[in-house]
């Protein structure tokens, strides 16, 4: 008896996979993929394995308003949508184990940073931040960012959340997701830390062309990608999903090794 429970409950875990979820209304994809390039391209197939998952997200998730935030429906839906599409063609229940709660305040919000330099002397900086990952706990984002985030142009604060949340899937945030089997750790390395190294470069040219009007527009990627390695890489899966041919023409090695990682074929 005790066995044929079990495999009634496992019968039930196999048909609630997250592909399993009836996908989001029409209604909702609509609206959430109208301004959104990237939403629109996917092929009639991804578009509804997406609207599957972003259902089995919205089943799975907590969203906890904070600071009088109010979230609509459509806000939801797009959460839930951009939050699944980095793990689109990746098993999706494992790399979002283990967290649930995702904080929803109504614009970006300043959070107290601190530094430590190697000589230990702390840094105290007031940083606009859009959204935040802490660690295995909850994503915090701002729905005035969330309302910004796909619309074409490389920005977007939840598949940015999301690739920290997957870099930080086993051990720390250092810009390396455990990889696939088959890909390299070393190629990944090589790929970021030379893309990294060389952005850092052309953000300092740029501001040190000081007022020169659009130095910073020219740069191939959102700026902030020049802060850490983990701040690269994030940034480098917004502009993968979003606008895949800018970080190619930039980064090829890095499109290839996102490639790679976000969309070859699980084996
Ligand atoms: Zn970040």
């Amino acid at each position: 008896m005790e066995g044929r429970r079990h495999m009634g409950l496992f019968g039930f875990l196999r048909r609630t996979r997250p592909t399993d979820f009836p996908p989001l209304p029409e209604q909702a994809w609509l609206e959430a993929s109208r301004y959104r390039p990237a939403l629109r391209a996917l092929a009639p197939g991804d578009a509804l394995r997406l609207r599957s998952l972003a259902s089995w997200f919205l089943s799975t998730r907590e969203f906890s308003p904070s600071g009088g935030a109010a979230p609509t429906e459509a806000d939801l839906a797009s959460i839930a949508l951009l939050a699944c599409l980095p793990v689109l063609r990746l098993d999706a229940a494992w790399w979002f184990r283990g967290w649930s709660t995702l904080v929803l305040v109504h614009e970006s919000f300043t959070s107290r940073m601190e530094s430590v330099d190697r000589a230990g002397v702390v840094t105290e900086y007031d940083d606009e931040l859009s959204g935040q990952v802490t660690g295995m706990g909850p994503v915090l984002l701002s729905l005035q960012d969330v309302r910004e985030s796909g619309l074409g142009d490389g920005y977007d604060v939840v598949v940015h959340e999301v690739a920290h949340k997957l870099d930080g899937r086993e051990g720390e945030l250092d810009g390396c997701p455990p990889l696939r089997r088959g890909m390299s750790g070393s190629a990944w390395r090589e790929s970021f830390s030379e893309a990294f190294l060389d952005f850092r470069g052309r953000v300092d040219r740029a501001s040190r062309g000081g007022r020169r009007r659009g130095a910073a527009g020219r740069l191939p990627l959102d700026e902030y990608a020049a802060e850490s390695p983990e701040e690269f890489f994030a940034v480098a899966c917004e502009h993968f999903f979003h606008t895949p041919r800018r970080l190619e023409q930039a980064y090829p090695a890095v499109h290839a090794r996102l490639s790679e990682f976000f969309i070859a074929p699980e084996s």
